[in-house]
């Protein structure tokens, strides 16, 4: 049997096949065949979840043969991408044609589809993830029927689908709405985390994105303020760019995070010794400043609380960290986004804020993600679909209110449950 696992290594699949389709035609001829013989389907990305969602004991299919632009519509700033591509691919496209995404989050190894099947987002409040970015699809669904949604046609699958967890059927092409393309003002700098609470509208409400690290087992925060300039591009050496953005934020950091498993003890010590460079000011091409290369390998887990939260929330996991003695090098990383109206959506509904933690691959995560994750309860915490966690369907759906129209979708979908995994099955439930 074939062997798939993800890119942090920690969820690993014996598929019965991996097919890799090159066109919709060949996607369909799987999807159909399965459908026959009560086999199941899953479409998988980059295998950048760090839960089970893209696993399968079923036929896997990677769409890494379908990949690039279909059309581009300049006078909308709309470009139709093959479900395939990546967001690093669809960067440098869109730059070819003076358009760029509004956001992003910190990789783009990413494929779209993948991307916007789990709700992936950056930072900035008045920008919603990527998903947001939708204005039509096109999706196999469980029945073998190819469906194109988009504001005119099937918009119910746009209005609730756009956060399927892939447990509505095979997308095979995305259009999203662009912007030109726009340069960015980098600033990181260290702060007192205390400070930075009791400011934090102004930080988040002052900069187009926003974020911040709080280094555990210090009082020390990186600040991150991203805002769209005119200046003209200002790298950063490429020597120093390749020290900072490469060397120590990856193996200086790595090697720290390494000790540190040796070592628990140490760790405090260490992370007084965490990359917070003293500060770093630079413009560049807005999806060159976003992304980063991640070299280190980690358990993720984030949750979205309203944003309203997010002071008492860090303040709890912080007292907690303490009481409960976890030691811990890495930072907790905390996002901003906007209200959105997607179904799954973890902002849907509200202003959100994300705080998301971390684990050195190998160590064990449990008992700290377990933590964090009672604390993020009390905080009406909906987690990333991507990133771990312990919820199950019966405590998601109070969650989301449009839990159920989401469910009734995929029933008529995909009522022979072509699409789904272990995961659905545990967070929407079996039936
Ligand atoms: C180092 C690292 C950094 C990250 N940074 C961020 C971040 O900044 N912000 C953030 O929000 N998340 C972040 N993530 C999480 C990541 O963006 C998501 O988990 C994302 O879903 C991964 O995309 P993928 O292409 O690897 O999809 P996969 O993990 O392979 O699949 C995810 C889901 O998408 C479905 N899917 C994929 N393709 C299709 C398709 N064609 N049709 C239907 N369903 C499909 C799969 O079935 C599966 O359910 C990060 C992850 C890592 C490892």
């Amino acid at each position: 049997m074939p062997t798939w696992k993800n890119w942090a290594g920690n969820q690993i699949a014996h598929p019965l096949s991996i097919e890799k389709p090159r066109s919709d035609e060949e996607l369909l001829a799987t999807v159909v065949s399965a459908r026959e013989r009560g086999e199941t389907v899953k479409v998988v990305g980059s295998g950048h979840s760090f839960t089970s969602i893209a696993l399968t004991q079923g036929r896997l299919v990677s769409l890494e043969n379908m990949s690039g632009i279909v059309g581009v519509d300049t006078d909308a700033q709309r470009v139709t991408v093959k479900a395939g591509t990546t967001l690093a691919d669809l960067n440098v496209l869109l730059d070819q044609h003076g358009l760029a995404l509004a956001n992003l989050g910190d990789i783009t190894y990413q494929t779209v589809a993948g991307a916007v099947s789990t709700g992936t987002h950056g930072t900035g409040r008045h920008l919603t993830g990527l998903a947001g970015q939708i204005t039509g699809m096109r999706i196999i669904n469980g029945l073998g029927q190819i469906t194109d949604t988009d504001e005119t046609q099937n918009t119910e699958i746009l209005r609730l689908g756009r956060v399927g967890l892939g447990a509505l059927g095979a997308i095979t092409q995305v259009t999203l709405q662009a912007v030109p393309a726009f340069r960015l003002r980098a600033v990181e700098t260290p702060m007192r985390v205390d400070q930075l609470l009791e400011e934090i509208d102004t930080h988040v409400d002052t900069n187009d994105h926003f974020e911040f690290f709080w280094v555990p087992h210090t009082g020390w925060a990186l600040t991150k303020r991203n805002n769209r300039t005119e200046d003209d591009v200002s790298p950063q050496p490429v020597v120093r760019h390749w020290i900072d953005k490469v060397l120590i934020e990856n193996y200086g950091f790595g090697a720290v995070c390494a000790v540190g498993r040796l070592r628990p003890k140490w760790i405090p010590r260490l992370a007084k010794a965490l990359p917070s460079s003293g500060g770093r000011e630079y413009v560049d091409t807005s999806y060159k400043v976003f992304a980063s290369t991640r070299l280190v390998k980690f358990y993720e887990m984030e949750y979205s609380i309203p944003r309203s939260h997010v002071v008492d929330a860090l303040n709890e996991v912080r007292s907690m960290v303490d009481s409960n003695g976890h030691l811990l090098n890495f930072p907790v990383e905390v996002r901003f986004t906007k209200a959105d109206d997607m179904a799954l959506s973890t902002s849907y509904g509200r202003d959100s804020a994300y705080i998301a933690v971390h684990i050195y691959k190998g160590m064990d995560y449990q008992p700290y993600f377990r933590d964090v994750e009672a604390i993020m309860r009390t905080h009406e915490g909906r987690p990333h679909w991507g990133k771990l966690h312990f919820r199950t369907a019966p405590d998601l759906a109070p969650a989301y209110p449009l839990f159920d129209e989401f469910l009734q979708l995929r029933k008529r979908l995909d009522p022979n449950r072509v699409f789904a995994n272990e995961y659905t099955d545990r967070v929407l439930g079996p039936e």
